[in-house]
C-alpha cells in the first residue's frame, strides 16, 4: 500500500555544514598528519559520493596519542579540581547544543540516518550525556563507590557507526567526568562527526591531550585496545570483535566494558493497545534503519491477535517514507555501507531459503546509494537464522506464542541479552515478564527510549559493564 498522499520534498540544507576535503588526526589538542601518511575516503551512503579524505592512524600515531593522553592525565586532568572538570564538560555540552543543527546534518550525510532522527534523537541525547556527567564530576564521593574514588588513567575507546556521535558521548562524557583521559577511534565509515567534535574541544579550550581522536579502520582499533599504555578499554560493536578484545586484554590490568550485539524480543500480548504496539514495533526495528544493537528485531506476538496485528503493521509500514536522509519527511534512510547492505541481503536470502515468508511495502528505492526496504518475515521459527543472528538492518522476524511462559522461553532463547519489550495493559504482567527476561533493558509499552540517567548494557553475548547513569561511572573509576 502506498501513502495516501505524497509529500513535497523538504530537504534540510547541506550548506549548514562545511566538510573539509581532508582531515588529520586529533592528537594533543591539534590536527596532525598521520606518521605513515595513509588515508581513506568516507562516503555519503545515500549517494556514494566521496565526502572527504580521512587519516588512517598507524602504530606510531597510536603511540603518540596514548602518550599525549598520559601526559594530560599526569599533569593536568587528574589533578584538576573536579568542579573545574565539570565546567569543561558543561562548556562542551553547550557548544554541542549551539552547533547541533550543523552536527545533525553532518551525521545524516556521513551515516545515512534520517535528519528527523539525528536532529531530534541523536544530538539532543549527545548534549544531555555531557550535561548529565558534568553534574557528576564534583559529586563522585556521593556516587556510592566510597569516599574519594580515583580515575583509572588513559581510556582506549572504540565505537561503531550506527550512532557515531552518541556513542562518542556515551564513552567520553563519563570518562572525563571521572578524571580519565581518552584516546577514541570512531568507525571507518562514520569518522566525520568525531572530527567536528574535535573542533568543539578546541573551542572549549579543553587542555591538550585530554581527548585524542584517531580515525582509521579495524586495525587502528586493534592497535589501540592492545596498547600497553592504556588502563581501560571501552568497546561498542560486534560480538565477534568484542570476544577478540576480551581475549587480547585477558591477563592484563586493563579494565574492560563491552557493549555488543543483540536480538531483542518485542513481546505483544493480546490485551495490548494494538495501534500503540504497532508504533512501538516500527520504532523498535525501523528506527535508524534497524542499525541498533538493542533493536526489537524479533516480534513475539500472541497467536490470538497475530492476524489482526499483522494487518495493522503492514498498513502502517505502507506509510513509511524511505529515501533522502536530509529530507525532513524521511522515516527510513540509507544503509550505512555496501558491506552492511550485503550482510542484510545475505541473511534475508537465507530467510527465504529457510522457508520464511518475506514481505515489504511498495517503495521506490533511489538508484544510487545503499538501500534496503522495510522488511517483515512471517512464519519464522526459533531455528531460523533470521531469528537467531543480528541482521542489523530494517528486517523484522515475526514469531508467535500462546502463553506467557512460552513468550519468556522464546524471548530468552538467544545467545544475546541486551534489551526486550513488553506490550500489555496489565502492570502485573509487565513486572512478571521483566523479572524473567534475561535482558539488560526491558521497555514496557514503549521501545528504544534512551536517557543518560539510565544504565544500559547486556547479559550473555551482549557484553558486560553498564553505560549511562550512576552505574556508568563505575567503569571509569578504580573501584
Ligand atoms: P565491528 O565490531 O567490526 O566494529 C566496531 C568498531 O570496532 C569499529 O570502530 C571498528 O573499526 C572497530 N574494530 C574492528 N575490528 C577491530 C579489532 N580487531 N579491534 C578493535 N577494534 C576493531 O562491527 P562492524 O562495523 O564490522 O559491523 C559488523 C556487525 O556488527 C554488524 O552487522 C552488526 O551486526 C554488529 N554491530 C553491532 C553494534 C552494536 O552496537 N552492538 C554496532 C556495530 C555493529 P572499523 O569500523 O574501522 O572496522
Amino acid at each position: 500500500m502506498t501513502s495516501p498522499f505524497e509529500y513535497a520534498p523538504a530537504p534540510e540544507s547541506r550548506n549548514l555544514v562545511s566538510i573539509r576535503s581532508s582531515y588529520g588526526l586529533f592528537i594533543g589538542g591539534e590536527f596532525v598528519s598521520p606518521r605513515d601518511g595513509r588515508t581513506f575516503k568516507t562516503v555519503d551512503p545515500s549517494t556514494e559520493e566521496v565526502l572527504s579524505e580521512v587519516s588512517e592512524a598507524g602504530s606510531k600515531d597510536v603511540d603518540l596519542a596514548v602518550a599525549a593522553a598520559r601526559q594530560a592525565y599526569d599533569t593536568t586532568w587528574a589533578r584538576m579540581k573536579p568542579a573545574t572538570r565539570g565546567k569543561y564538560l558543561y562548556r562542551i555540552a553547550r557548544l554541542l547544543q549551539e552547533r547541533s543543527r550543523e552536527l545533525a546534518v553532518l551525521e545524516s550525510i556521513d551515516n545515512g540516518k534520517p535528519i528527523r532522527e539525528s536532529r531530534d534523537v541523536d544530538l539532543p541525547l549527545v548534549a544531555a550525556h555531557f550535561f548529565y556527567y558534568a553534574g557528576w564530576a564534583d559529586k563522585l564521593d556521593h556516587a556510592g563507590f566510597g569516599p574519594n574514588p580515583q580515575p583509572l588513567g588513559v581510556a582506549g575507546q572504540v565505537i561503531p557507526w550506527n550512532f557515531p556521535l552518541l556513542m562518542l558521548a556515551w564513552k567520553i562524557a563519563p570518562a572525563l567526568a571521572c578524571g580519565n583521559t581518552v584516546v577514541i577511534k570512531p568507525a571507518e565509515t562514520t569518522p566525520l562527526s568525531a572530527l567536528h567534535f574535535a573542533e568543539i574541544l578546541q573551542q572549549a579550550d579543553l587542555p591538550p591531550g585530554v581527548v585524542n581522536i584517531l580515525t582509521g579502520a579495524g586495525e587502528t582499533g586493534r592497535l589501540l585496545v592492545t596498547h600497553d599504555g592504556i588502563d581501560k578499554v571501552a568497546f561498542t560493536g560486534s560480538t565477534e570483535v568484542g570476544k577478540e578484545i576480551a581475549r587480547s586484554v585477558a591477563g592484563t590490568n586493563k579494565k574492560v566494558t563491552l557493549e555488543l550485539g543483540g536480538k531483542a524480543a518485542n513481546v505483544v500480548f493480546e490485551d495490548a493497545a494494538l495501534d500503540e504496539a504497532v508504533e512501538g514495533i516500527v520504532e523498535g526495528i525501523f528506527f535508524n534503519q534497524g542499525h541498533v544493537c538493542c533493536a526489537g528485531s524479533r516480534l513475539l506476538v500472541q497467536e490470538s491477535i497475530a492476524d489482526d496485528l499483522m494487518v495493522r503493521l503492514k498498513r502502517r509500514l505502507g506509510t513509511l517514507r524511505v529515501g533522502d536522509p536530509l529530507d525532513k519527511n524521511t522515516d527510513v534512510g540509507a544503509i550505512n555501507s555496501s558491506a552492511q547492505l550485503a550482510k542484510i541481503r545475505e541473511l534475508s536470502e537465507i530467510g527465504d531459503r529457510e522457508g520464511a515468508e518475506r514481505w515489504s511495502p511498495e517503495c521506490e528505492l533511489p538508484d544510487r546509494g545503499y538501500w534496503f526496504p522495510p522488511t517483515v518475515f512471517t512464519g519464522v521459527t526459533q531455528a531460523h537464522r533470521i531469528a537467531r543472528e543480528e541482521i542489523f538492518g530494517p528486517v523484522l522476524s515475526v514469531l508467535t506464542f500462546r502463553t506467557p511462559d512460552e513468550a519468556v522461553e522464546k524471548a530468552n532463547n538467544t545467545p544475546f541479552g541486551l534489551s526486550a519489550g513488553v506490550w500489555t495493559e496489565k502492570g502485573s504482567r509487565i513486572l512478571w515478564m521483566a523479572q524473567r527476561l534475561r535482558a539488560g533493558v526491558v521497555w514496557a509499552n514503549t521501545f528504544n527510549k534512551f536517557d543518560p540517567t539510565s544504565p544500559f548494557g547486556g547479559y550473555k553475548e551482549s557484553g558486560y559493564g553498564r553505560e549511562g547513569g550512576r552505574h556508568g561511572l563505575e567503569a571509569y573509576l578504580d573501584v
